[in-house]
Formats: structure tokens, sequence, C-alpha cells
């Protein structure tokens, strides 16, 4: 074994934040087992084949997603990289017994941004639900202002947009097993039921 590969620190899959049946019954332990276990494990497992070796073998996961987001050269890096941040991210952005009322300070910069907490919620379901294929719906904080966007495939504000508060995977691996066709039934579920705002507030916070 050479110095490089002795030195290499691999990327690690996360641990799930809460066992794989908490979120039932909107998001069941079979997603999970599927969309963790296997999705999200498969980016990390192939990312860390891809840097063998390269620049990027010893980068923590975000620069190597900032690094390689507007590179052609680097496109199966980056999404790879990416999606392993989005899912590590989304896994925090839910919680058994979630969505109620966000912390009174993310609530205020909702109502400011928005109106009310209710049309804010309105809105990041009619991104979920309108980004057309595979991506994510994401509140993010851009200055002052709270915003919701949608990006397609693996792309992630983290990298060269907006400050990401919250996301929702809307790959079809996210619910079809439980949802099928109706996206739009996951995404509301998720948000009056999972949506973690305690977490959305520390990501404001910071
Ligand atoms: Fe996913």
């Amino acid at each position: 074994m050479n110095t490089a590969a002795v030195l290499s620190q691999p990327i690690v899959l996360p641990s799930l934040p809460f066992d794989q049946g908490a979120l039932a019954p909107v998001i069941s332990a079979n997603t999970l087992s599927f969309h963790y276990g296997k999705h999200h494990k498969t980016y990390v497992d192939t990312l860390n084949k891809l840097i063998v070796g390269t620049e990027f073998a010893d980068m923590p996961l975000e620069k190597i997603v900032k690094t390689t987001s507007q590179s052609a050269d680097h496109s199966a890096i980056f999404n790879n990289a990416a999606q392993a941040w989005n899912h590590a991210f989304y896994w925090k952005s839910l919680k058994p017994k979630g969505g109620g009322e966000p912390p009174a300070a993310l609530k205020r910069a909702m109502e400011a941004s928005f109106g009310s907490l209710d049309a804010c919620k309105k809105e990041l379901s009619k991104a979920a639900v309108s980004q057309f294929g595979s991506g994510w719906a994401w509140l993010v904080q851009d200055g002052e202002k709270l915003k919701i966007l949608k990006t397609p495939d693996a792309r992630t504000p983290m990298a060269d947009g907006p400050k990401p508060l919250l996301t929702i995977d809307v790959w079809e691996h996210a619910y079809y097993l439980d949802y099928q066709n109706r996206r739009v039934d996951y995404v509301n579920a998720l948000i009056e039921k999972l949506a973690n705002w305690e977490f959305a507030a520390q990501n404001f916070g910071q």
C-alpha cells in the first residue's frame, strides 16, 4: 500500500438520524432501506472509487462539490458528490413527528418573505411537485430573504447558490414505493408531518 492510500480519507456514509421505521407511514421503512441503504450508499461508494488517486482524494465532501460544480470534465465526480451531500442534508431535513410550527425567528422570516407560513409551505410544495423529472426542492436564505428553489438531478444551491436551509428529494426513488406516481401526496405529507424546521432554523441562524 502506498502512502497516499494510507493517508486517504474516504467519504463516509453518515448514519441516518432516525430509525428506518421512524418516518412511517409518510415514508416507509422499505423506502428508506432502498433510498438510504442502496441509493445514498451507492453515491458515496461510487464517489470514493472515482476520487482514488485524484486531487479530490483527501478533500472534504463540500469542497469536492464546490470545486467540480462548474467543471464539465468532472461531471461524474460532481454528480456523485452532490448527491452524497444532498442526501445527507435531506435526512437532516426530516424528523419523526416533524412539521408544525417552525421556531419563532424562522417563522418570522418566512412570514416576512412569503406573507405567511402557509404561503411558504405552499410555494415549497409547488416547487417540489413542478420540478420536471428528478431533482430537489429547497428552502434557501438569500441575504435577509428566504426563497424557494428547485434544482434538477444532482444540482445543489450549496455549490453555487444561496444557502440551503431545508430540502425535499423529488427523485422517484424517494416516493415511488409508497406513493407510485403521486408525488404531490408525498410532498405534502412530508411538509406537514416530517419537515424538520428546527434543522432549517439552525442553518438560518448561522
Ligand atoms: Fe434520493
